[in-house]
């Protein structure tokens, strides 16, 4: 069994960790937040102090931190200082290619052993081990990976090269942006047409408007399985998270000359919904903006 450093402990990374420790592993886990640490140690992994304490003698180091400037950040500062030579490094955030490619080459040329590996499934997979995770970097690198990634996943995809796991991240949560979206406006549509919205949501999770926003991650509270809905919107995915993820799919578009509507409209929403006070609340929240009967939280 192996030494595994996790850093980040929030809504996902609060999740994984502990599975790495009853898998076995000795997790020593590392938050900015004591709170966060204490939690992960309920769920049997070691406090470390700080990051670089975390990571030293570790054989694995994993980080699931919010954005681009925490991974450059603790990569540089803490990570590649104190890391044992020849260390795995994995990176489960969500980030833009090029920061995932320049961080990972970087360290590559240090001699440690980077792969990128975001992850798909929310808070609910997080805990329960069953996410989706899609790797970027070498055949021999995502075979050194993978055993450290399956207790926290049902699926474990080889996605390409360096920096192919966030590609494949960033088109996966266009497409979500936009979906939940459409969900929030067809629940919206179907309450002002008088539909009970239980009875829409048993046709519409059977028939084709259905997706995993509707039928795992339904944004009406008291329908379908529990989500962040029925926590008045708290936990889950913030939807300052999904706006960077959607901004990230812009860039990523722009880069490459891609013509992506759908996505820069579902930005436009989000960018609002955060512009009125609605960044913390999860990314379903969202249907408060929509259906003009449910008040965004500046407004309540
Ligand atoms: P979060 O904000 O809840 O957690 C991030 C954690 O990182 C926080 O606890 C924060 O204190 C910690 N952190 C920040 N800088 C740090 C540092 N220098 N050292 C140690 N800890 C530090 O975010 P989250 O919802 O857990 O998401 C994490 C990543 O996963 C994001 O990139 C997000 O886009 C992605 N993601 C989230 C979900 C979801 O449903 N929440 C799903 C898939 C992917």
């Amino acid at each position: 069994m192996a030494t595994i450093a996790f850093i980040g402990l929030g809504h996902m990374g609060g999740g994984m960790a502990p599975n790495l420790a009853k898998a076995g592993h000795e997790v020593r886990a590392f938050d900015l937040v004591p709170e966060a640490v204490e939690k992960a140690k309920e769920g049997g992994c070691s406090a470390a102090a700080s990051a670089a304490e975390a990571v030293k003698d570790a054989d694995v180091v994993i980080t699931m931190l919010p954005a681009a400037q925490h991974v450059r950040k603790v990569f540089h500062d803490d990570v590649a200082p104190n890391a044992k030579k020849g260390a795995l490094l994995i990176d489960c955030s969500t980030i833009d290619v090029a920061s995932a490619r320049e961080v990972g080459e970087g360290l590559n040329k240090l001699g440690f052993d980077f792969v990128d590996a975001p992850v798909s499934g929310g808070i609910a997979a997080a805990a329960a081990g069953t996410l989706a995770l899609m790797v970027g970097g070498t055949d021999a690198q995502f075979e050194r990976a993978r055993p450290f990634l399956e207790p926290m996943a049902k699926a474990v995809i080889h996605a390409g090269q360096l920096g192919a796991g966030q590609a494949a991240k960033i088109c996966n949560n266009m497409i979500l942006g936009a979906t939940m979206v459409a969900t929030c406006e067809g629940f919206a549509l179907a309450k002002k047409l008088g539909l009970d919205l239980q009875t829409f949501f048993d046709i519409s999770s059977k028939a084709s408007g259905q997706s995993w926003s509707m039928t795992s991650y339904c944004p009406v509270p008291g329908v379908g399985p529990e989500t962040p809905a029925d926590h008045d919107y708290e936990g889950g995915f913030a939807a300052a998270l999904m706006l960077k993820d959607l901004k990230l799919a812009d860039d990523a578009a722009r880069s490459v000359g891609a013509y992506t509507p759908m996505g820069g409209e579902a930005e436009e929403l989000f960018q609002r919904f955060v512009d009125r006070g609605g960044g913390s609340k999860d990314f379903s929240g969202i249907i408060k903006m929509i259906d003009d009967s449910w008040k965004v939280p500046d407004e309540e």
